[in-house]
């Protein structure tokens, strides 16, 4: 039998235990089902010990007795003062990783005693010495001190036998890491690393703090600064919205009874946009782009010679955060591996390897969607206006189950229906991917342009798609369920393919385009067109004369077509219409 070790990541502010089992990775949740522990260290009123979960909740109330980023001093020759008394650093993390010993050790009903454990790469010899001391005062050989970037790396690569240079982006809750990593031959070896060590998710969740505090001060008149027990309650419904914000566009921040004043209460209501938090934390995302490029300076590679963008780290799940990654590297960065877990999983997989297990299949397992999901809006395609542009919602390598929202408008006054079409695919031209569904959202409110309709899109591990659209402001809301939304593409993608032998075979089917289009999707065509004639008109005055002519017989033309359900001609308008435009906005 190998010998049993341990991978484990001992993090700034949450830490895990994983092992490999029969060629799985298993990250080792807790009595209560909790894979994430957090990293605090405290003593209750009774003098007994808290590690986890109870001592960060604690941690509000009596921060005297409560330890928490220990890992920030790991190195230094200080004490930290925990209930009146001294503790080094070394002897803090030790409770921690005891507790992760214990957890591993209640699943696996035999006694662990070997670890490795994961370090950030800058960490010092300094560091790196105090993390094998915690180690041992704990009661465990720390057989390996491994980088987390190498870790996360493994995570992924454990079974390949490539070469390649990934980049590894860790954004967590108070640390930010950059590596650039290269893999060879299973050799993992950092190229270059920086990092901010002030830097993550607590400061996202201390903008929106600032936010609700500025909302209060403005609306009643009070500073919930000067309570422990508001200030608290505040800070945990920031992180609540923000991680809501990652997966909707709007979250309505509601805490009641949040405070007191002249013997009133005051409640909190407010509502949030992912726009206006995305503003508050663009400048923090610039800084990490920046530390991105300063490590791939020092590396001496240029953006063309990343194979892959791996994403370590909580705060990686901040939409914009992706974007801008996505945008620079040219590259969807990947994720799929839980992106808390796989310093723990890579740190397993070390371990394993060191244990001389098998590790080839060592993969770490999770469901992900194989495609992408969205709906098509009217939008800039290839910098020319175009109705069918594609606006991925799921995306692919997303794990399962998801549910995503995204907001869309209407985009004429009065509109009183939306038509919402369902894709599969991954082209930027929505006619290009799979419509796998539609229905029309009708008897909208009369208003402005703009009315928002939010879009759900909900898939789960069986691979059935819950879509449903609804009018933010009045609830009114429609929804249809596809089944077999995975495989289904297959099907879907079998039928397009016998069409294209077709009609390479000459047989007679482009006749299947508008003229037998379904109602449905004439009535798109005639919301798309009525868009598009809205918007000359309002260029009329603009156009030069010649242009205007052009415009004008193309809006008449559009209209008689809409009348007389002409889709053919439609199409033709519409298209003329939308290159005449193009040229216009310029
Ligand atoms: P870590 O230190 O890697 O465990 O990361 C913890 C940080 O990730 C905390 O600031 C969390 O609030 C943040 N986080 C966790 N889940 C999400 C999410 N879905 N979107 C944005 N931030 C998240």
């Amino acid at each position: 039998m190998n010998e049993l070790i341990v991978g484990i990541d001992l993090g700034t502010t949450n830490s895990e235990v994983a092992i490999v089992q029969a060629g799985r990775v298993v990250v080792i949740a807790d009595e209560n089902g909790a894979k994430i522990m957090p990293s605090v260290v405290g003593l209750s009123e009774q003098g007994e010990v808290l590690i986890g979960e109870s001592a960060k909740n604690q941690y509000v109330l009596y921060p005297e007795r409560t330890v928490k980023s220990i890992k920030r001093q790991m190195g230094q020759e200080i004490k930290v003062s925990m209930a009146g008394n001294e503790y080094t650093p070394q002897e803090i993390s030790a409770m921690i990783l005891k507790q992760l010993k214990g957890i591993a050790e209640n699943y696996l009903k035999q006694p662990v005693q070997k670890a490795v454990i994961t370090v950030p790469a800058y960490f010092s010899d300094a560091q790196r010495q105090a993390t094998r001391e915690a180690g041992e005062i704990a009661g465990l050989e720390v057989v390996r001190i491994i980088n987390e970037p190498t870790a996360a790396a493994l995570s992924y690569e454990a079974k390949q036998n490539v070469h390649k240079q990934v980049l590894v982006y860790d954004l967590g809750g108070g640390t930010f890491d950059v590596s650039v990593v290269s893999i060879q031959d299973q050799v993992v070896e950092v190229l270059a690393s920086h990092g901010n060590n002030h830097l993550g998710g607590d400061d996202f969740d201390q903008k929106i703090i600032d936010h609700l505090v500025t909302h209060l001060q403005q609306v009643h008149k009070v500073d919930v600064r000067n309570s422990r027990t508001s200030l608290a309650r505040l800070s945990r419904a920031a992180e609540i919205a923000k991680i809501a914000l990652s997966d909707q566009p709007f979250v309505l921040i509601e805490e009641e009874y949040l405070y007191e004043h002249q013997g009133l209460p005051i409640h909190l209501s407010l509502e949030l946009s992912r726009y206006e938090y995305e503003q508050m934390i663009q400048e923090f995302v610039e800084e990490t782009l920046a530390v991105v490029h300063l490590t791939m300076q020092s590396a001496n590679l240029s953006v063309a010679d990343i194979d892959e963008v791996l994403l370590v780290g909580g705060s990686t799940r901040t939409p914009l955060v992706v974007q801008r990654l996505t945008e620079k590297f040219q590259q969807q960065p990947r994720g799929e591996v839980d992106p808390d877990l796989c310093v723990a999983a890579g740190a397993a997989i070390q371990a394993a390897i060191i244990a001389g297990q098998d590790t080839t299949a060592a993969a770490v397992l999770v469901d992900i969607t194989p495609y992408t999901y969205g709906t098509s809006a009217l939008g800039e395609l290839d910098d020319r206006l175009y109705p069918y542009m594609y606006v991925p919602i799921i995306h692919k390598n997303t794990p399962l189950p998801v549910t995503k929202t995204e907001v869309f408008y209407t985009m004429y006054d009065h509109q009183e229906a939306v038509e919402v079409n369902v894709y599969q695919g991954e082209d930027a031209d929505a006619l290009n991917n799979i419509q796998i569904g539609n229905f029309l959202v009708a008897g909208l409110s009369k208003v402005q342009q703009g009315n928002q309709i939010l879009l759900t899109l909900d898939l789960d591990l069986d691979g059935i798609l819950k879509v449903s659209a609804k009018e933010k402001k009045t609830g009114l809301a429609k929804s249809i369920v596809i089944n077999n939304a995975i495989s289904r593409f297959e099907q879907v993608e079998m039928e397009q393919a016998k069409q294209r032998v077709r009609e390479i075979f000459g047989e007679a089917v482009a006749a299947v385009d508008l003229a037998t289009a379904s109602t449905t999707e004439q009535n798109h065509s005639i919301v798309q067109a009525k868009a598009l004639v809205e918007k000359a008109e309002r260029m009329l005055e603009r156009a030069a004369t010649e242009d205007k002519d052009d415009l004008v017989n193309l809006i008449e033309t559009i209209n008689e077509a809409i009348a007389s359900q002409d889709f053919v001609e439609l199409k033709t308008a519409m298209e003329q219409l939308s290159d005449i435009l193009y040229y216009l906005d310029l």
